[in-house]
């Protein structure tokens, strides 16, 4: 399990008695993060600081302690920030600056001079938040009483990201082949990549992943078809040709497994000794969270994996699509997203089928897939894009829903969504902001958690919106 540290700032000018209250308070809420954060993070307490020295070592612990994803920080007391200093030099991991009270009332009947000391949040948090902002330490401010659900809410959302932005500075990326020829959004600067978000993007020849698809047995092959008919329904004649699949995600499952990858891309392009695209073998395992982007996609083959973990936990579908095709019927349009074959079944609002049909480009024999209608519901579309001088993150709320008609001869995995505010704007204010056409959707976030990844990650990011307006495509 992941863990969140607490660090609780006061000073060695009030006191043992004093020093005592704020070590016990803090135990106590550390119990109750705990509590409430369980099946997310842990939440480990340190020495509370009272001198510059303590602060380094908790920031340094914290900061080398690689199942920690993050630190929380509240002055129960004031805690001169310059104290702060070396520590928060130290720390390069995602930072909660909670701004709370131990106590929920004051206590008017007997409140003296030693509870204002002890409890002086409203003091001493300015000053640490002065020397974060002085500093321009990436960091999240959550304010109100540490019990109050809402707040807790928003703990429990930032621990989301801080693992989110662990799984990304640990992120290895298999690309397999090359982006496709001539393409330009979804290429992208790598070695900018590891530097920001700490993803390992390195290419393998597709042949050292059919050396694998080689090794796979019969055997092999029938556990994983077994999978398969245990998950999905069996809508084909053409059995090889699910094999084939299932051949290949041993093969990727052994491959990534045995290389520490967490994310991979392929390319229609680029197939030599396999027969079919990868099909139903991606889509499989981005149901595991793996992640994947297609056409030499690493951004948001990196980008979806990163977000899948962001989502763990929640309720809600979230993974790769395609933005493909409209229906522009006056007032109630429509896009309908998908891809040649890659939609993660999360995605699925009925059990998916099998089935095995020709693919228009590439050359090759025909590909098992999965095939569904989408979920429905609030939701959210992400990309990233290479501004050259940046990365930039572009999130549009959209609403996914019911198709309007069953597509019987679409041969493919779909989900349908409604723009916000509109289509006119919506759809305008992506394609201004130069978002891409392959994009992570989720039921599961929400531009919120978007916002803090990007703050934390120091990323522009640009958000569409119901209060998106015309005026704001205009300059
Ligand atoms: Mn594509």
């Amino acid at each position: 399990m992941k863990k969140l540290y607490f660090i609780v700032g006061s000073q060695d000018l009030y006191g043992e008695e004093c020093l005592k209250d704020v070590a016990n308070d803090a135990a106590q809420m550390t119990a109750f993060l705990n509590d409430k954060l369980s099946g997310n993070v842990e939440v480990e307490l340190l020495p509370t600081v009272e001198t510059s020295r303590i602060c380094t070592e908790n920031m340094r612990k914290a900061q080398c302690d690689d199942d920690c994803v993050g630190v929380i920080t509240w002055m129960h007391t004031f805690s001169p920030a310059k104290m702060w200093i070396k520590g928060l030099q130290e720390l390069r991991k995602p930072l909660l600056h909670l701004h709370t009270q131990a106590n929920e009332k004051l206590p008017y009947d007997s409140i003296d001079m030693d509870f204002m000391n002890l409890n002086q949040s409203a003091h001493g948090d300015r000053e640490y938040g002065f020397i974060l902002a002085r500093m321009d330490v990436p960091h999240e401010v959550v304010a109100g009483y540490y019990k109050d659900e809402e707040v807790v809410e928003k703990i429990r959302r930032f621990a989301d990201v801080a693992r989110a932005v662990d799984c990304s500075r640990n992120l290895r990326v298999a690309a397999f082949g090359n982006n496709m020829r001539d393409v330009a959004v979804t290429d992208g600067d790598r070695v900018e990549s590891q530097i920001r978000y700490g993803w390992e993007v390195n290419y393998y020849a597709l042949g050292d992943l059919v050396d694998y698809v080689n090794q796979v047995t019969d055997a092999d092959i029938d556990a994983m078809m077994a999978e398969y008919t245990s998950r999905y329904d069996m809508d084909t004649d053409n059995v090889d040709a699910v094999r084939e699949q299932a051949k290949y995600e041993v093969a990727l499952r052994r491959f990534t497994k045995d290389k520490g990858i967490g994310a991979f891309t392929d390319t229609f392009q680029d197939l030599h000794g396999l027969r079919q695209l990868p099909g139903i073998a991606v889509q499989d395992m981005m149901n595991d969270g793996m992640g994947f982007g297609p056409e030499g996609d690493y951004k948001i083959s990196a980008f979806s994996a990163v977000l899948m973990e962001m989502a763990k936990g929640r309720k809600g579908a979230t993974g790769f699509i395609e933005d493909y095709t409209y229906d522009l019927t006056k007032g109630a349009e429509l896009e309908l997203a998908s891809h040649m074959l890659e939609v993660p079944p999360s995605f699925a609002a009925n059990k998916p089928k099998i089935q095995v049909h020709p693919l228009g480009i590439g050359d090759k024999e025909d590909p098992a897939r999965l095939v569904f209608d989408g979920v429905t519901g609030d939701g959210i579309q992400v990309t990233m894009v290479d501004m050259g001088t940046h990365f930039r993150i572009i999130c549009a709320d959209i609403e996914l829903v019911k198709q309007p008609a069953p597509m019987p001869k679409l041969p493919v995995a779909r989900i349908m969504y409604r723009h916000k505010p509109n289509f006119e704007i919506g759809t305008a204010a992506w394609c201004y902001a130069g978002g891409a056409h392959h994009s992570v959707v989720s039921t599961a976030l929400t531009k919120t958690d978007i916002a803090m990844f990007a703050k934390l990650t120091d990323t522009e990011l640009i958000i569409i919106d119901e209060n998106t307006t015309e005026e704001d495509l205009m300059y």
